[in-house]
């Protein structure tokens, strides 16, 4: 075992959570070394919808995760403003005219301060042309935005090794290592072994898998959260001529957004799995989903049209209250020092979304200062 390094923080996953808080910790004068099994980027951070929330879709079920992504929202297009697909940029929300919808949404977004924009149904039109039924929809402009994911990350890496820190990638963690109730370090797949003051689990749904070996049994046995793996489903079509993001909440919840030469399309739906790796799609979501799709948009014959349909899956750290496959689970950042069962030295990230990358690296640093 290394020995110099007793106070280095060693961040497992070079994901968003994994190298913000890389530099985040490193820019606050924290020796750090990120250790990714693959290549940063590899995981749910890029094989998403790249949808950069403004929070709107989650205003009616949770003002704070609805505050939350707005400011992260305003933070990345401050610090990365290249990040973002250029246009166009805003999404319609296409709320159902019928039935009290409209009002429930537009007090939700203005409880949460987000902005938003009435929109005729001719822009409506301009905009997605292919939508069915523009008149049975009243749309608004809220400020999400089409990310590369891929991108930030890459910029997050840049300024991560700017400020010192050391990133790893092709090192896969196999074991934690543990003292009684402290964890010292990491073992490698090579079998080496390093010395940490502090590990922080940032590997997402395949990380889960090293707190399951640590403590079988126990692994997401907290007192407050229960740690749930929730699949969905998205596919993706040729960009022209779908060129608006927009969003449906209703039910189903169709969304999509635009990147570049693509379009990508998902549900709101969220099925609980057992198995943390495979992300092999359901037939049945992926049925659901583009029957929706070309039910709502008038375009050509899915047959010809679809590029690529694909599943991902991602941890989430819920309250017991919460566990409810779609709804807004908040980001959880867990000090397991004050946990049941406790670990020292062990910090744990579920993100839930890719926008609070900046909100969770946050949290990180905060709770390594005050411990
Ligand atoms: C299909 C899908 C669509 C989504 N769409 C959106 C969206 O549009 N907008 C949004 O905001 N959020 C979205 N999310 C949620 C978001 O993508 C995730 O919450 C977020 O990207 C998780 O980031 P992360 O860094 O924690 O994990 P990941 O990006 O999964 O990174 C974890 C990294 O850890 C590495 N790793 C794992 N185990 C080990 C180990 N033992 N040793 C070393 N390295 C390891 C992996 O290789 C990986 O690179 C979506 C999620 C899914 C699954």
């Amino acid at each position: 075992m290394q020995n110099q390094h007793g106070n280095r923080v060693v961040i497992i996953g070079g994901g968003l959570s994994g190298m913000a808080t890389a530099w985040k910790l490193a820019d606050a004068g924290e020796q750090v070394l990120l250790l990714e099994s693959s290549h940063p980027g590899s995981g749910a951070s890029t094989v998403n919808e790249g949808w950069l929330h403004s929070g709107g879709w989650f205003a009616r079920s949770s003002r704070e995760l609805a505050e939350l992504c707005h400011l992260g929202l305003q933070e990345t297009l401050q610090q990365f403003p290249g990040c973002v697909e250029p246009e166009p940029r805003g999404m319609l929300y296409l709320i159902s005219a019928e039935g009290d919808a409209v009002d429930q949404w537009v007090s939700a977004w203005e409880e949460a301060r987000i902005p938003f924009t009435g929109i005729p149904c001719s822009q409506t039109v301009e905009r997605i042309p292919e939508l069915r039924y523009p008149d049975r929809v009243r749309a608004f402009l809220l400020p999400d935005c089409s990310a590369k994911f891929d991108v930030l990350i890459q910029e997050l890496q840049q300024r991560a090794k700017e400020c010192g820190a050391e990133i790893r990638d092709r090192s896969h963690v196999v074991r934690l290592l543990k003292d009684g109730d402290r964890v010292t370090g990491v073992e490698l797949a090579d079998g080496s072994q390093l010395e940490a003051g502090t590990v922080v689990l940032a590997g997402n749904a395949v990380g889960m898998d090293l707190l399951r070996a640590a403590s079988p049994g126990e692994a997401g046995g907290q007192s407050s959260r229960e740690c749930v793996s929730l699949r969905t489903h998205l596919l993706s079509l040729p960009r022209q001529p779908c060129r608006g993001a927009f969003c449906m909440p209703d039910e189903l919840g169709l969304h999509h957004l635009p990147h570049g030469d693509r379009s990508i399309f998902g549900l709101n739906r969220w099925q609980p799995v057992a198995d943390l790796s495979g992300d092999t799609p359901d037939p049945h979501e992926q049925e659901l989903l583009r029957r929706r799709l070309f039910e709502m948009l008038d375009i050509a014959e899915p047959g010809n049209q679809i590029l690529s349909e694909w599943a991902g899956t991602t941890v989430h750290a819920m309250r017991p209250e919460q566990i409810m496959p779609g709804e807004a689970p908040l980001p959880a950042v867990v000090d397991y020092s004050g946990e049941n069962p406790t670990w020292r030295n062990l910090i744990a990230i579920f993100p839930g979304r890719a926008t609070l990358w900046n909100s969770v690296a946050g949290q990180v640093l905060s709770k390594l200062q005050h411990s």
